[in-house]
């Protein structure tokens, strides 16, 4: 597989390329809107041989020492790090993102990968000895079997990579289902296992939409699935992995707030706004949506945020350079995030700053959509209270930081809320009463490193144990629990040596 065109999709099953799909999806460029590449859409035959594959490639690779399946980790870790630049290059191609936030993605990416390599450390099970006369207890930690990950388009490497490391150190063997939109990224890190010495059928990755999602949510031999996506489709996910008996972590879409309180400190918030609500198009669980304030503390910072928000360069992201603002990933998603513009509009909301059909000198044909500011939104409003994933702000004013809780507290969401403050009792206040799993305080977002779970709450995720850190692990190994006794009617002294 190693000359294979980098823009040319395949599958990878048993660690073959397979390429004999006879129905396609056409990826475009999002800063041209030529076609990147034909992504095949596997059919049902296809995805139960992977499963059949990743069922084969089990108990061996069950039974492999945890340090050997860790070496092959370190080697994978060196292989990333070696192609560390070209994968940034062919994300932000597929994505649209820019080369720099392409590669800090990679890096969140990289941190799994390393958690990974060290999971021996944690793998361990417990003791306690003696707990009745002579009885001692022991846990051991067993991989599940064939796990499945289903990955939506806008981190085609961290989000793959949240998922399948963890669970294939574990001794899991694994099925990788990314977006049809943004498949290149995926395959090549599915490649690249293979090249750092990953077994046959140990990673697979098909491509596909629904149809290829339904054959794996019902398919008898598959004990877990993974999915990050949007609400509904978190939600039928679970619902019917869980029917079929699965475990099931599903994470959904997200509405994020940030708190502006009177106190903070204008050029560093600024700044931390611009990259949490414009970073990545806006197309991020994790972006900032909703700017929440008083009078006083919105007046304060926004005549710098609309100033810094106009200055954004946009431009094209598949060559050398680096705009902060690239193209949308397709032109229904451009339109989606225009037809929600529209409707603050039609709906009354103070437009400050418009982004829409914005002159891109070098990309006249991409999907763009410009920052966006809305001021006065009011909370019943549609650009309030659906998830817009494009670089639209809307700013909620409010009389009081109670006020500001609630208001946060009614969204149906609960990925993040951010709180600028020199204050720590406001940002304590927050920190309790905000419902969601992921607080930032005087940060952008606040999206947790390796160690620590990626925790969405209410509508955001429906499962238990959320993906990274020993949370993740727990959600892809099963633990037994040993009892041990040896009975003491024959003296020590008689054991013959
Ligand atoms: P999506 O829900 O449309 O697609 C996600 C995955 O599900 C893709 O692999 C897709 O092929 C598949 N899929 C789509 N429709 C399906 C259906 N009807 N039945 C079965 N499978 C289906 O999401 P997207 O547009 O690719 O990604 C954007 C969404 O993902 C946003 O809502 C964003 O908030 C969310 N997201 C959430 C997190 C998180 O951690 N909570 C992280 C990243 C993205």
């Amino acid at each position: 597989m190693a000359n294979r065109s980098q823009y040319t999709c395949t599958h990878i099953v048993n660690g073959e390329a397979i390429d004999t799909s006879e129905t396609f999806f056409e990826h475009l460029n999002p800063n041209t809107a030529t076609v990147l590449t034909r992504v095949p859409l596997a059919s049902p035959e296809l995805v139960n041989q992977a499963v059949q594959a990743a069922k084969a490639a089990f108990a061996e690779w069950a039974n492999t020492p945890i340090v050997k399946r860790s070496q092959i980790f370190y080697r994978y870790k060196r292989l990333f790090e070696d192609q560390f630049a070209a994968l940034a290059q062919l994300l932000s191609t597929e994505h649209g993102k820019n080369v720099n936030e392409a590669k800090g993605s990679l890096r969140r990416g990289l941190e799994v990968i390393e958690l990974a390599c060290s999971l021996p450390a944690v793998y361990k099970g417990e003791t306690l000895r003696n707990v009745g006369g002579g009885v001692d207890y022991e846990t051991h930690r067993f991989p599940l079997g064939v796990c499945v990950g289903i990955t939506p388009f806008n981190f085609p490497a961290m989000i793959p990579l949240w998922m399948f490391p963890i669970s294939v150190m574990a001794g899991n063997t694994f099925i990788l289902k990314p977006s049809p939109q943004t498949p290149l990224t995926s395959t090549r890190l599915v490649e690249l296992a293979g090249e750092a010495g990953l077994p046959p059928g140990v990673l697979n990755i098909v491509h596909g939409g629904k149809e290829v999602v339904d054959a794996l949510l019902t398919h008898p031999d598959i004990q877990a699935i993974s999915f990050v996506g949007s609400t509904p489709v978190a939600r039928y996910i679970y619902q019917q992995g869980t029917n079929a008996g699965k475990r099931v972590q599903a994470s959904g879409g997200a509405k994020n707030y940030a708190l502006v309180m009177p106190d903070a400190p204008i050029d560093n918030t600024v700044n931390a706004l611009i990259s949490s609500v414009f970073g990545s198009i806006g197309e991020r669980c994790m972006a900032t949506s909703v700017v929440i304030g008083t009078d006083a503390a919105i007046d304060r910072i926004l005549p710098s945020l609309k100033n810094v928000a106009q200055q954004l360069t946009l431009g094209r992201t598949d060559g050398q350079n680096i705009p902060d603002i690239g193209p949308v990933v397709s032109k229904e998603h451009q339109e989606r995030i225009e037809g929600y513009i529209q409707k603050g509009v039609d709906e009354g909301a103070e437009l400050i700053l418009d982004g829409r059909n914005p002159f891109v000198a070098d990309a006249p044909n991409g999907f763009f959509v410009g920052p966006t500011i809305f001021d006065r939104v009011a909370p019943d409003m549609t650009i309030a209270q659906e998830e817009i994933f494009g670089p639209v702000l809307s700013i909620i004013r409010v009389n009081s930081l109670q006020n500001a809780i609630a208001q946060i507290n009614k969204s149906p969401f609960g990925n993040a809320v951010v709180v600028y403050t020199n204050s720590g009792r406001s940002a304590r206040e927050i920190q309790d009463k905000a419902e969601c799993g992921m607080v930032g305080i005087n940060v952008g977002v606040p999206a947790p490193m390796s160690l620590f779970p990626f925790s969405g709450w209410k509508q955001s995720f429906f499962g238990d144990l959320h993906v990274q850190s020993s949370e993740g692990l727990d959600f892809c190994t099963k633990k037994k629990v040993v009892m041990k006794r040896w009975f003491d009617d024959d003296q020590l002294n008689d054991i013959v040596f």
